[in-house]
């Protein structure tokens, strides 16, 4: 072979090489949901759009810091948050795109969205998980566990077992709590929580509920999709844990039980914007909110889709009230609910 066939060769190569590139459309997707099986999720959008999914994980608050850290530079086309105060900071630091869809507008209830602006909407709500209360039927009465704000009654001293403090879920919990009681009382709780607790706070939700089941806890904080997992569990070691806990939707007969968002929006600097849309427009489809259901145990939030999980029905999931704060001032407390945890001793 000559040099210059080698080098017309090369070239015909490389230029191959870009054409292919520029065909494999690649949506970056920042992704704070950690479920295994969200990737028939994404198998099944790539099989129908043939844009492929180029997927990093992290925890929300890392997300946010790499965006950040990243800036105009950032790869990042579609974000996906598991906490609606994180949604609600990340718009206000500028980190996602408003878009305009009438597709997600007819799909998802305007609650669960961010405000319209004129540009459009910055975040879209795709599913919802309550967080309950886990508690051992041979220490504790129904009736002591039936508000969130019985878990400081001394009544449960060295009874109660939660994860840490400051991750989302608790964090945005408190929020709730502290927005309805006010400063003064809502800190109180928070003592109460510590002073009752079985063990200094670790692991994550499922080590809770397991806790609970082993008799070191006698109550327990969890987000249902943890509990429908274990439900519907082919372990029977899972199933067993199940058998000897109960599951209560706190504050029925009040103010409804708190539920968290996991959403998702346009990263800030995406150059496929319209890729970006479709994909979240495919998260509203029955067939993702399906998925939601009845691949992670979540509550699907697209109109007219109706829960019908068998493990979360037969934890009460069907039908129940759910809390209704603005999300707004969930995310407004989270600074000062952080700084009363540290004064208070939650780790
Ligand atoms: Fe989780």
């Amino acid at each position: 072979m000559t040099i210059l066939s080698r080098t017309v060769l090369a070239v015909a190569c490389a230029t191959a090489a870009l054409s292919a590139q520029a065909q494999d459309k690649v949506l970056n997707i920042y992704s704070a949901r950690h479920y295994q099986t969200d990737q028939a999720l994404y198998d099944t959008f790539t099989k129908t759009t043939g844009i492929k999914i180029n997927r990093v994980e992290a925890d929300d608050a890392g997300i946010l810091a790499r965006l950040k850290a990243e800036g105009s530079a950032s790869p990042a086309d579609v974000v996906l948050l598991v906490d609606a105060a994180r949604l609600v900071t990340a718009d206000t630091q500028g980190l996602f795109q408003p878009i305009k869809s009438a597709k997600l507008d007819a799909a998802i209830p305007a609650n669960l969205r961010a405000t319209p602006t004129a540009e459009g909407v910055a975040w879209t709500g795709f599913s919802t998980r309550a967080r309950v209360i886990v508690y051992d039927p041979l220490r504790v009465k129904p009736a002591d566990v039936a508000t969130y704000e019985q878990l400081a009654d001394p009544k449960l001293k060295g009874m109660l077992c939660t994860r840490s403090g400051s991750p989302p879920y608790n964090l945005s919990l408190f929020s709730t709590v502290v927005d309805r009681v006010g400063d003064a009382k809502g800190e109180e709780w928070l003592k109460g929580l510590v002073a009752n607790m079985a063990r200094a706070p670790k692991g994550g939700d499922t080590d809770q509920i397991k806790g609970v089941a082993s008799g070191e806890c006698g109550v327990a904080l969890s987000n249902t999709y943890y509990i429908g997992r274990l439900v519907a569990s082919t372990k029977p070691e899972d199933r067993a844990v199940m058998e000897k806990v109960r599951v209560v939707f706190p504050n029925q007969s009040s103010t409804g039980t708190h539920v968290n968002i996991a959403g998702g929006a346009v990263a800030k600097h995406s150059k496929n914007r319209e890729a970006a849309v479709q994909f979240l427009e495919y998260l509203s489809s029955p067939f993702a909110q399906d998925h939601f259901a009845n691949g992670n145990f979540e509550f699907p939030t697209a109109k007219g889709v109706v829960t019908n999980n068998a493990a979360l029905n037969a934890i009460g999931g069907k039908s129940f009230k759910a809390e209704n704060v603005p999300l707004a001032s969930v995310a407004k407390n989270l600074t000062k609910v952080q700084q009363m945890l540290d004064r208070v001793g939650y780790k």
